[in-house]
């Protein structure tokens, strides 16, 4: 039994042997074997944090020019940018769920990040499969699903702070052991990479390597090296920085994400020496993120001190995107020198989209398009045209699906995400999804943004916000892509309301999520138990902040 078993392996080795080394008769010298394999392509994919579009001088923008990112852009030359690409629940763990599983949330358990309890980690993700399928994968960066990541052979991630991770001296669990590293989290991320990528360099298998930054995640603490980087400029304002939330009073305008709510520690204000540790630093710390706080120079009127939080905020912010940047230079770098160029498919992208003082926010989970859309630039150049853009709609659960179909991987695993390769090979299917459905449901931790569902398409969003308010928003994104005016109640719009009931109700069947209201509450009431010993520190700061 055993020799049989034996003689199969050796059988396949050879035929291996044979299929690579044809391979090689048709490539370049200079080329890499990995690069050659079997037409197997390689995969990165680079997620950060919270890093949004408005951000990326690709898409443009008031940052563009003050605060560019050369080396994203680079991929967006070579490659495909997603215009519309959306998150089906725009919170971290949750987007990070829903992209490993090619399911909502209801399918995959991960609804929340408070009180979200930890990721089912025996229930089937992307890596997995490519694991399965004869990939060597690894992990390096941020995780932040409370269980140890499965699917790879590798993996390094910030284990500290509830798995949110630190900027400065992390630790990270290489595969299941602490390590207190020493610099700062996006060069190290890299630098675990590209050690990795060369370790590997002479192993046969394409690889899949999923590098996920911290960056540029609150609390936005940038790289010594850039923190002055702006000192003397006054950055621009997004035009709904000043939004009076007229006619969405009790939605975007009853949060807790406003300019108002910054912390010191967001203000990076130097605590006194004497408050060094325990309850009493954690409230100094986080003095500003509660209604009444207002942390701000003495003597500034409202006005200023709204425009000197929003300054200090977008300043640290980009000065950690602009070290992300850097560090997606050195891999395309690496790449380039590795000869892997040609058969490595790059991914940029993040979990969610990002306000950046856009309706006086800072952070995500809203419908509306500033945290809705998400960054995405493919490159592969053997299947994707260089310098395209593409404005089909998109989600966070058709990556995983898309990204098997790129390796040429088969599986009777349901997810509900479609593949879009047609799409990135310019041929959009005729029945292409012409509308996206979306479900939020944390509450009131943290931030305060009543739970809603909706949908998104090319020309509208309807939303219902449920939770204890009974409230529906509608946008005509055509009229007014700024989203200022709420019309759910305009006659003229009447007939389209019922027409995107319909629609809405259909993707609900479609996805599983088709449940009553007060099931939907309860999932925003559930704790579901999140079970990370380190999450401590992060726990006691909810409850000094829960005293009202
Ligand atoms: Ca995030």
């Amino acid at each position: 039994m055993s020799f049989k078993k034996i003689k199969v392996i050796s059988v396949l080795a050879f035929s291996l042997t044979i299929i690579s080394s044809c391979n090689g008769l048709n490539t370049k010298s200079n080329v890499s074997e990995r690069n050659a394999y079997n037409l197997k392509p390689n995969i990165i994919y680079i997620m950060a944090d919270d890093l949004t579009t408005q951000a990326i001088s690709a898409y443009g923008g008031i940052y563009k020019d003050i605060a560019p990112t050369p080396q994203i852009d680079k991929i967006a030359h070579e490659g495909m940018l997603f215009q519309d690409v959306l998150c089906t629940n725009s919170i971290c763990a949750p987007s990070r769920a829903a992209i490993l599983a090619g399911n909502y949330s209801n399918l995959n358990g991960y609804y929340k990040n408070e009180s979200g309890g930890k990721f089912n980690a025996s229930q089937w993700t992307f890596p997995k499969e490519f694991q399965k399928n004869g990939y060597k994968t690894s992990l390096f960066g941020k995780w932040h699903l409370g269980t140890e990541p499965a699917g790879f052979h590798t993996f390094k991630y910030h284990n500290s702070s509830g798995q949110q991770g630190h900027y400065w001296d992390p630790t990270f669990n290489e595969n299941g052991k602490d390590i207190k590293e020493e610099g700062y989290a996006t060069n190290l991320t890299t630098d675990f990479a590209l050690k990795w990528l060369d370790a590997e360099k002479s192993s046969e298998e394409p690889f899949l390597m999923v590098l996920q930054y911290k960056a540029p995640h609150r609390p936005w603490e940038p790289d010594t090296k850039y923190e002055m980087l702006w000192e003397d400029v006054e950055m621009p304002y997004p035009v709904t920085f000043n939004d009076t939330y007229e006619g969405r009073e009790k939605t975007a305008g009853d949060t807790e994400m406003t300019m108002d709510y910054f912390s010191r520690r967001d203000m990076k204000l130097e605590r006194p020496k004497e408050l060094k540790k325990g309850k009493e630093s954690i409230e100094w710390d986080f003095y500003g993120a509660k209604s009444g706080e207002i942390v701000q120079p003495e003597g500034m009127s409202n006005e200023e001190g709204k425009k000197w939080r929003y300054q200090n905020y977008i300043k640290d912010y980009l000065a950690c995107v602009k070290s992300v940047d850097d560090n997606v230079g050195r891999v395309l770098n690496y790449l380039k020198e590795n000869n892997l160029e040609e058969n490595t498919i790059i991914i940029l992208t993040s979990d969610q989209g990002f306000y950046l003082g856009d309706h006086g926010f800072f952070d995500k989970r809203f419908i509306y398009e500033e945290s809705l859309r998400m960054p995405f630039i493919l490159k592969y150049p053997k299947r994707v045209k260089a310098g395209s853009v593409n404005e089909d709609i998109i989600s966070n659960i058709d990556f995983a699906p898309t990204l098997l179909e790129l390796a040429g991987i088969s599986t009777d695993q349901k997810m509900q995400g479609t593949s879009f390769v047609s799409v990135l090979e310019g041929e959009t299917p005729e029945d292409w999804q012409d509308a996206m459905y979306y479900h939020y449901y944390e509450f009131p931790f943290w931030h305060h943004v009543q739970p809603h569902y909706g949908l998104r398409t090319q020309k509208y969003t309807l939303a219902h916000f449920y939770y204890n308010i009974d409230v529906w928003e509608l946008y005509d994104l055509e009229n007014d892509p700024n989203q200022m005016n709420n019309i759910y109640n305009h006659p003229d719009y009447l007939d389209v309301v019922n027409e995107l009931k319909i629609k809405l109700k259909n993707l609900m069947i479609k996805f599983e999520d088709n449940k009553s209201l007060s099931d939907f509450r309860k999932i925003t009431d559930a704790d579901f138990g999140r079970i990370v010993d380190d999450i401590k520190a992060e726990e006691s700061v909810h409850q000094i902040l829960n005293k009202k």
